[in-house]
């Protein structure tokens, strides 16, 4: 397996050691302490803001901007369909119900159009507006913020960003995760930098902030015995994963960089042979941080994402379906879907190709090789 070619693989700067060693110096091996007060400095200072609380991971962000946005139990809340279960699940842990919205075919996220025709239908049915808007930037891409914004002020529905594969991708020359009332960031192994397991909201104001730590600690009232008053949770990242954060704040514009230099290089490698599309930003407005390059076939040449995928496989490459809308899964079979089978079609035709910013430039040619030579042998 030695030189297997994996998708998105932790890249470390070099320095996580060292914060890590400072922490078990000082016996700071306990969530909370100084290196999780620092990563969320640096990150604040990277995005442009005083407000980020790290958390243990990026569902738990999901799951705290849910809850500071009041969202509870009965209530309707619209999420993009097109993303990783870990967008829509929080909303459930609510006691609440996601309605799926549809991706529009520039971006691959929601469509403005689907999510006001939503809006407008869950209000004929149930006679209210939905409490929330989940809006995901899928592989990085930044979705259409200010058509979904202008939605979603209309109707007075506040959007939380599921930035967790959008760290460093900008929209309009803005930060994606400030975007939105609140912002969710993942450092899960195979994000763009990684705590080994975490994630961090992003918060309006120091005081939604300071609330968010708050609940976030098992929301434990300033008094000399333990007294609640609300229920908590035990969600703030731990000192020694945070330590590896300091470390990877210290590359992660080198990380970017590179991610994007991927893309680019495989949109390069790709560029003489027109039955692969290779996603790409669709204006100067959207700049994203490929996360993962994604690329799209015609069904037409004769083979599934599955065929292209098991090929790659036996040539040593992992490589990976797109995300599988979540208005096709058994477990939200149930739930509301408004739109034209966009996303449905972009999972049949698509696949994540091999990213990660540790990857060869020799390494992203094999891969480009690899699938010409089979879509020649398909042709
Ligand atoms: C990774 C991811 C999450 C969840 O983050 P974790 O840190 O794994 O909990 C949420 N949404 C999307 C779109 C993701 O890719």
């Amino acid at each position: 397996m030695n030189n297997r070619i994996f998708l998105s693989f932790p890249h470390l700067g070099g320095h996580e050691m060292q914060y890590i060693e400072e922490a078990f110096k000082e016996s700071w091996v306990v969530p909370l302490g100084p290196n999780v007060d620092l990563f969320e400095q640096r990150l604040g200072e990277y995005l442009g803001t005083n407000h980020v609380v790290a958390l243990s991971a990026g569902t738990a962000a999901i799951h705290m901007g849910l809850v500071m946005l009041g969202v509870s139990k009965g209530d309707e809340v619209l999420c993009q369909s097109f993303t990783f279960s870990a967008s829509a699940n929080p909303v459930v842990y609510q006691g609440a119900s996601p309605v799926f919205v549809d991706s529009e075919p520039d971006t691959w996220n929601m469509s403005p159009a689907a999510l006001e025709e939503a809006i407008i239908d869950r209000h004929r049915i149930t006679g209210r507006y939905p409490k929330a808007i989940v809006v995901v930037h899928l592989y990085g891409m930044p979705a259409r913020m200010d058509e979904i914004t202008a939605i979603a002020d209309r109707y007075g529905i506040p959007v939380l960003e599921d930035a967790a594969e959008a760290l460093g991708s900008e929209y309009r020359g803005r930060k994606c995760g400030t975007l939105g009332r609140y912002g969710a960031l993942s450092f899960n192994g195979n994000k763009v930098i990684t705590t080994s397991g975490g994630g961090a909201v992003i918060c309006p104001t120091a005081e939604s902030a300071a609330r968010v730590k708050f609940l976030a600690t098992q929301a434990r009232e300033p008094m000399p015995y333990y007294f609640h008053k609300v229920i908590g949770y035990n969600y703030r990242l731990s000192n020694v994963s945070a330590g590896i954060g300091c470390g990877q704040m210290e590359v992660l514009p080198e990380r970017v960089a590179r991610r994007r230099a991927i893309h680019g290089l495989y949109a390069n490698l790709f560029n003489d042979m027109l039955e692969i599309q290779v996603h790409d930003n669709p204006s100067a407005d959207f700049d994203s941080n490929f996360w993962l390059t994604t690329i799209l076939f015609d069904n037409s040449l004769g083979f599934t994402p599955e065929d292209l995928r098991q090929y790659l496989n036996e040539h040593n490459i992992e490589s990976r379906w797109l995300w599988r809308p979540m208005n096709m899964q058994p477990v939200y079979a149930d739930a509301p879907f408004y739109g034209d089978g966009t996303a449905e079609r972009l999972f049949n035709s698509g696949l994540c190709l091999p990213s990660g910013s540790i990857l060869t430039d020799e390494e992203i040619a094999t891969v480009a090789t690899a699938i010409k030579a089979f879509v020649k042998s398909k042709s």
